[in-house]
């Protein structure tokens, strides 16, 4: 007999694993189905995120970070120190132990919430039922009343520059270096690109970022942007806009890697090259012909706003569907999709979720930009304060940077809240928060702000779209 669940999930990834816990929290029989296996052969839950996304390149940016700081950033503190030198391998390997720490916690979860664990391949077959291939070739026919697809994404490849995880990587094995490359290639400045190259900049590498595009993070702000080139270009960051790559050589250790600029044709050599251009969907042998599942022209499983997919009772989140690729747009949907199993009325609102970029100073926002304002032909009142007058910036020596907050002109609501420079993500959530219940840069205005706090910054910021900064001088007069 068959295995029958109320709800089975095929990925265990922030989508997956979140919505599997909270299904079972919400008293559904759940299961869960992963494959991926760590270096050591063994399941690892958690997906991109937990074990070669989110969590290990913040665990290396924030190793990084503390080298950087120790070599450049700790005379003015009147710290001297003797050489300051950095051991790749215990780097990555501190990066493993809480990769580890973490995947094994979902592990744990499952466990106290009563969600079955599946190891092997799932595939949707018509009916809502799956097929479950075991490492060892075992296929097992398991039934669901709701099947929740959240396969996630994988890095994709474009053949000028094929990935053989030594001398060209992805960023999976951009995590896995054991020393520092001196000369490193980055083709693509998105938010992987700019964060891996940032780690090993940080460490010593000469890094070029290779970007296609003319323009510099074109979701951010237009400010943001720019003050991010800038700093960035500071920082030893060759970043070189409107540059195609073409093609590739690899020699040995080192890869010879054409593109074309305004200038034409070009050639630049590398001891190591990343490919972060974009990533898509996951969606090989995961729907059976006649699931009836249908994809959009783009290659994502075609949902509704609410994770629907083509066939009810089967429903598909995260890095599989349009929309941002982030872990918590992917937990948020997972949740709202059991709610909405259960009968709840869950919705989520697609316009707030932060986007994050964790370089230094690091980059986040909430919301639209002032150009897609104005594009949009809203009228906006834009409120400014730098960090460089925050008395809590001073004194952590991290002054770059600033607060930009938003506002209708009409109902002075907050429309977007944009931050480079000190815990911009903390910044940004706090925004996301005012927005989401409806506050005017005035509601922000008059709120207690503890002092002295980078949050400060935000105050000011909301305080100065109509004029009332304190800290600085008011480019609105009341
Ligand atoms: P995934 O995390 O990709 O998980 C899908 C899982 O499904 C995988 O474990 C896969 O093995 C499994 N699977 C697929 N098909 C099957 C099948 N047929 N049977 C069984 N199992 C299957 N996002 C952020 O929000 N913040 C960040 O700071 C951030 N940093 C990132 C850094 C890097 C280097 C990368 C690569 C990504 C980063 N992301 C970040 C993006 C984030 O990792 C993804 O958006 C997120 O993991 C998507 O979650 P998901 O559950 O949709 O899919
Ligand atoms: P993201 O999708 O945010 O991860 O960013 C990937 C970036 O890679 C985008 O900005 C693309 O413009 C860029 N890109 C894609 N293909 C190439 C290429 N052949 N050469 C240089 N940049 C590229």
């Amino acid at each position: 007999m068959s295995q029958k669940f109320d709800v089975v999930v095929i990925g265990a990834g922030p989508g997956g694993y979140v919505a599997a816990i909270k299904a079972a929290q919400l008293g559904l029989k759940t299961a869960c189905i992963e494959k991926y296996q760590d270096k050591e052969g063994k399941l690892a839950l958690g997906g991109t995120c937990l074990n070669v996304g989110c969590i290990p390149s913040k665990a290396l940016l924030d190793s990084s970070w503390k080298f950087y700081e120790a070599k450049n950033g700790f005379g003015v503190h009147g710290i001297s120190t003797s050489e300051v030198t950095i051991d790749v391998p215990a780097m990555v390997g501190r990066k493993s132990t809480i990769v580890k720490g973490l995947t094994g916690g979902v592990a744990s979860l499952f466990k106290a919430n009563g969600v079955t664990t599946l190891q092997g391949h799932g595939k949707l077959l018509a009916g809502k039922k799956v097929e479950l291939t075991g490492a060892d070739g075992t296929v097992e026919i398991i039934e669901a009343d709701h099947v929740i697809l959240a396969s996630g994404s994988r890095p994709i490849d474009i053949p000028p520059a094929p990935v053989d995880q030594k001398v060209i990587v992805d960023s999976t094995g951009a995590l896995e270096f054991q020393q520092v490359p001196q000369r490193l290639g980055v083709i693509g400045a998105g938010v992987i690109g700019l964060e891996l190259g940032s780690v090993w900049a940080r460490l010593g590498a000469q890094v070029t970022v290779l970007e296609a595009l003319d323009k510099f993070i074109p979701a951010a702000d237009e400010a943001v942007s720019k003050e991010a080139l800038k700093t960035f270009t500071k920082q030893g960051l060759d970043i070189k806009l409107g540059a195609r790559v073409t093609g590739s050589k690899v020699n040995g250790e080192e890869v010879v890697v054409s593109y074309t600029d305004a200038a034409g044709e070009q050639s630049i050599t590398f001891d190591r090259l990343i490919v972060a251009v974009g990533r898509r969907p996951v969606t090989t042998d995961l729907l059976a012909a006649d699931s009836g599942v249908d994809l959009d022209e783009r290659g994502f499983i075609y949902v509704d706003d609410y994770c629907t997919t083509s066939v009810p009772g089967v429903y598909a989140i995260g890095d599989v569907v349009r929309g941002l690729m982030l872990a918590h747009k992917a937990s948020e949907e997972g949740i709202m999709v059991v709610e909405r199993i259960k009968g709840h009325k869950a919705q989520m609102n697609y316009n707030l979720i932060p986007s994050v970029i964790y370089t230094h100073p690091e980059i986040a926002w909430v919301g639209k930009t002032e150009q897609t304002l104005k594009n949009e032909g809203v009228e906006v009142n834009v409120g400014t304060f730098p960090f460089a007058a925050s008395g809590r910036a001073m004194a952590a020596n991290d002054t770059g940077g600033f607060v930009k907050i938003i506002a209708d002109a009409k109902t002075d609501r907050v429309l977007g809240v944009h931050v480079i420079g000190p815990s911009a993500a903390e910044l940004v959530q706090q925004g996301a928060i005012a927005m989401e219940f409806g506050s005017s840069a005035e509601d922000i205005g008059m709120m207690v702000f503890s002092h002295p706090t980078l949050s400060e910054a935000l105050h000011e910021a909301a305080l100065a779209v109509n004029g009332g900064a304190i800290h600085i001088q008011n480019r609105k007069k009341r």
